[in-house]
């Protein structure tokens, strides 16, 4: 039986990224994967020929050069610039708030006037000292903006009344004096070519994986094979949810192809008013400018997470920082694993984010 330097748990980009640098480091290594494909959350899968981002719509993003030029050695990046359109009872407005918006909503054309419309409805609502979610986005864009694009996707996403959310979720909402319709302030951006699982299938180029295998089920025979553990599964699952379970936010996706070339005529449409039960429309096609004949998308929804759902969003509470304080004290004792990625410590990150996080344990590690 083969033994390896190190058994990677997970497919994903954590784990991808550990194999390929294992590799040039001249390592041996086995990944395993509990799904039956590869690239973990950043999975796309061909239907129509179109490259459908099967748990939730990835784009990347990022200021940090290193982890650009990372990736481009993977794939080739397309112009994708995230310009999302917010839909409130049919009427159509440019998210992020930029000149678009304001000329939409009150009609005004220069950005004095827009500045100017926002500090009156700021001033009008005269809180001072913001209490909740709703004081806080009032003071910050006035209630115009704040009613129509604002409430009522927040409470879909949260599952809560604004009034009864804490203010410090929204400590900033960016409001743009341009006519810039880029979603992102980051310096490079794009969506990979041919699909993430392309991507992801490069890094592991040369690393045997093993699909339909969970590390769990089967960790004392796993074990055996390798002198250490990268470990990118959940940490309280790794820990037989010992000292319960941690929380999270998750997402429900409904995926159709429909039989016309274009839906919405972009890619994320989000419904901002309360009666529409989804959150947003992915219309997956145009993350690559597709010709195709045919569309898929896929509609959100934001639901409360049971244990056995799909782990999406980490829940950024003190209850749940605690619990995952006292995981992570046990997972320090763990001599031969290595707990890494968005599961393994229990933390929301960007794409950008969790190949830096890889990249600086690989420096340590190998
Ligand atoms: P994962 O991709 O989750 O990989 C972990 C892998 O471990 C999985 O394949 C899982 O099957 C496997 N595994 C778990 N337990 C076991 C086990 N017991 N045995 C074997 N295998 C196991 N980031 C961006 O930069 N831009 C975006 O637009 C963006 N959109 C997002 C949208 C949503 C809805 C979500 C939830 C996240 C989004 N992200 C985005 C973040 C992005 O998904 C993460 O940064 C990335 O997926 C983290 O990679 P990972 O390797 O840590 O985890």
């Amino acid at each position: 039986m083969n033994h390896y330097d190190y058994l990677i748990v997970g497919a994903g980009l954590y784990g991808a990224v550990f194999a390929q640098e294992a590799k040039k480091a001249g390592k041996t290594a086995l990944v395993v994967d509990k799904r039956p494909q590869i690239a973990g959350n950043v999975y796309t899968q061909e239907m129509e020929g179109i490259h459908v981002h099967v748990y939730g719509a990835h784009i990347f993003h990022t200021n940090n050069k290193r982890v650009w030029e990372y990736v481009n050695r993977f794939a080739e990046f397309n112009r994708f610039t995230n310009s999302p359109v917010a839909n409130y009872h049919g009427e159509l407005y440019s998210l992020p708030f930029n000149m678009y918006t304001f000329n939409k909503m009150w009609g005004v054309v220069t950005p004095q006037e827009a500045e100017q419309k926002i500090e009156e409805q700021r001033r009008a609502a005269g809180i001072t000292e913001p209490k909740n979610l709703e004081e806080q986005a009032i003071s910050l864009v006035g209630t115009d903006i704040y009613e129509k694009l604002v409430k009522g996707y927040t409470e879909k996403q949260w599952g809560r009344p604004c009034r009864e959310l804490p203010a410090f979720i929204i400590k900033r909402l960016p409001v743009r004096l341009t006519f810039d319709n880029n979603y992102f302030n980051a310096l490079y951006q794009g969506i990979p070519v041919g699909g993430y699982t392309k991507m992801v299938a490069g890094m592991l180029e040369g690393t045997e994986v093993r699909l339909n295998t969970d590390y769990l089920e089967q960790k004392t025979e796993l074990d055996k094979l390798a002198d250490k553990v990268i470990y990118t599964g959940p940490v309280d699952a790794y820990f037989g949810y010992r000292l319960g379970a941690l929380e999270y936010r998750s997402v429900r996706f409904e995926t159709e192809v429909l039989d016309m070339p274009n839906f919405q005529g972009n890619a994320a449409v989000n419904y901002t008013d309360r009666e529409t039960p989804w959150t947003r429309i992915i219309e997956h096609k145009w993350f690559e400018f597709g010709t195709q004949p045919k569309t898929v998308i896929s509609r959100e929804y934001s639901s409360e997470w049971k244990p056995g759902d799909e782990p999406y969003y980490p829940v950024n509470d003190e209850k749940n920082g605690a619990l995952y304080a006292q995981y992570k004290a046990l997972a320090d004792k763990e001599e031969h694993v290595i707990f890494g990625g968005r599961l393994g410590e229990y933390k929301y990150y960007d794409m950008d984010a969790v190949i830096a996080s890889a990249l600086a344990m690989c420096e340590k590690e190998l």
